[in-house]
């Protein structure tokens, strides 16, 4: 399998070329050649097979440059139980006739990024042992992606990560699962600033290309094709635990940011997996859910972006949605480039409207869409802790509340349920009135001893850190 850029360059790569690199180099997002067709067959046969197992089956239909022993074993330590939780590993918890959640947020850090991340770890390890190479991994983050990037590298040979987030700014949780890591090659920076700040340090150094180049920069942003592949496992592995025959469809509710998640469903649905509705979620950044009414994709300036209850979905942009416009478009490199390199920099928006494109988006894609406020995660949180006694995170809540809205009789809804809710305390409280419930291994983290550096939003000093520790 050889990988494209969604802008046309006309150069192919293989999956290893790809696996440490971040955008192409025309500014593209790389997608396959072509997408690998799964019929009810192979579905029939993929019943039964641990989740390592469907993995390795689904990967090997993307990777033809890692030996398919290594990969097999890769993906064999990579979703364990003694990891992830339960046998299972993404275990279906239904909520009422044809309707489930299912459970991708019981990893180490509680978020779904895990499930990728924790791939990405194993196989940014064995890659660069094959290469003798090492790499600095440095990441900006509110929250989510970093812990899940410092829980998959700790302790990995050859990496070291570099981790900025904005000083004060997380849950206490979420910066007790960070900066309680005692890993020599994971390092904390906290930025007295905001999250832009933390991502503008990450961008200058990169574009510092000589540094880049002699400190080994790299990153690990959800542009990053293997943590997209990695995400599509638990799409089959959701219909497989929801259905019995192999023809039978499903529809995804998939609470929505960067697009990344769902960009996953697409790439199912597109290898023949029978699903009849990707139903993306949004909160009150509505980026998504404006484009999937209207056609129109814009956006959003930092005065326009709102923080909220749900966090992780507080986008000002969807930074994987050039592929599924990639797609839309019929894979015209030109059109895309046109579209995301010219027309975003220039107006900020675009309008696919009027365009027999934006048809399909629905009727070919099974795109729908919906958003969610505040008070909707309150109501929907109070609404199923009360009706089924589950207690769901903010997140999950948006995902939800859009899936009602979206139900058809005949077809099974699955609700991707992407963290706990122990990472977003303070909305729980206020939607119940109680504490959420916390994993044991998790007691009392937030005592532990902290390992952090804290720094002004200077460059300078972010760099001249790297150096210090680099040698
Ligand atoms: C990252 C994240 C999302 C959004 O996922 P995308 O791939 O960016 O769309 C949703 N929920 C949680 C809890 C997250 O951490």
């Amino acid at each position: 399998m050889l990988y494209l850029s969604t802008r046309g360059d006309p150069q192919r790569r293989h999956f290893c070329e790809i696996l440490l690199e971040g955008l192409a180099p025309d500014g593209g997002l790389y997608l396959p050649e072509r997408y690998p067709q799964v019929d009810a067959a192979t579905l029939a046969r993929w019943r039964g097979l641990s989740y390592a197992e469907l993995a390795f089956e689904i990967l090997s239909l993307y990777i033809d440059d890692i030996s398919a022993a290594d990969l097999k074993a890769i993906c064999a330590k990579t979703y364990t139980e003694e990891v992830f939780g339960t046998k299972a590993i993404v275990p279906l918890k239904k909520l009422e006739d044809g309707l489930y959640l299912e459970a991708l947020s019981n990893g180490p850090t509680l978020a779904f990024k895990d499930m990728a991340m924790q791939l990405l770890g194993h196989l940014f390890e064995y890659e660069l042992a094959r290469r003798g190479e090492q790499l600095n991994i440095l990441g900006a983050t509110s929250g989510d992606t970093g812990s899940a990037a410092e829980y998959a590298m700790r302790g990995k040979h050859g990496v070291r990560v570099f981790m900025t987030s904005p000083h004060g700014r997380m849950s206490p949780f979420q910066q007790a699962q960070m900066f309680s890591l005692q890993d020599a090659n994971i390092h904390n920076i906290a930025i007295t600033g905001v999250f832009d700040d933390c991502q503008d340090i990450v961008k200058a150094v990169s574009n510092d290309l000589d540094f880049k180049r002699k400190y080994k920069i790299g990153t690990v942003n959800s542009i990053n094709w293997a943590r997209l592949l990695a995400q599509v496992v638990y799409y089959f592995a959701g219909y497989l635990q929801a259905t019995k025959s192999n023809t039978e469809r499903v529809s995804f509710t998939v609470p929505s940011g960067n697009f990344g998640n769902v960009c996953a469903g697409h790439v199912a649905r597109m290898m023949g997996l029978p699903i009849a509705h990707l139903v993306v979620a949004t909160n009150e950044n509505d980026v998504l859910d404006e484009f999937f009414r209207t056609g129109v994709y814009r956006v959003r300036g930092a005065a326009d972006t709102h923080e909220t209850s749900s966090p992780s979905m507080d986008i000002s942009k969807a930074s994987n949605f050039e592929r599924f416009v990639f797609d839309l478009v019929g894979r015209d490199g030109a059109r895309t480039q046109d579209l995301f390199g010219a027309r975003l920099a220039r107006e900020g928006r675009f309008d696919l409207g009027a365009d027999p494109g934006f048809a399909q988006a629905a009727a070919r894609y099974g795109f729908a869409s919906g958003k969610s406020t505040h008070a909707d995660r309150l109501a929907t949180i109070r609404d199923t802790f009360e009706r089924f006694g589950v207690m769901i995170d903010t997140h999950t809540a948006d995902g939800l509340k859009v899936a009602r809205e979206h139900r058809d009789a005949a077809v099974p809804m699955i609700v991707l349920e992407t963290a706990l809710p122990i990472k977003f305390a303070e909305t729980i409280v206020e939607a119940l009135g109680r504490e959420p419930e916390r994993p044991a291994r998790f007691a009392g983290i937030e005592a532990l001893p902290k390992r952090v550096q804290v720094m002004e939003a200077d460059v300078a000093a972010v760099k001249a850190y790297i150096v210090q520790i680099c040698g």
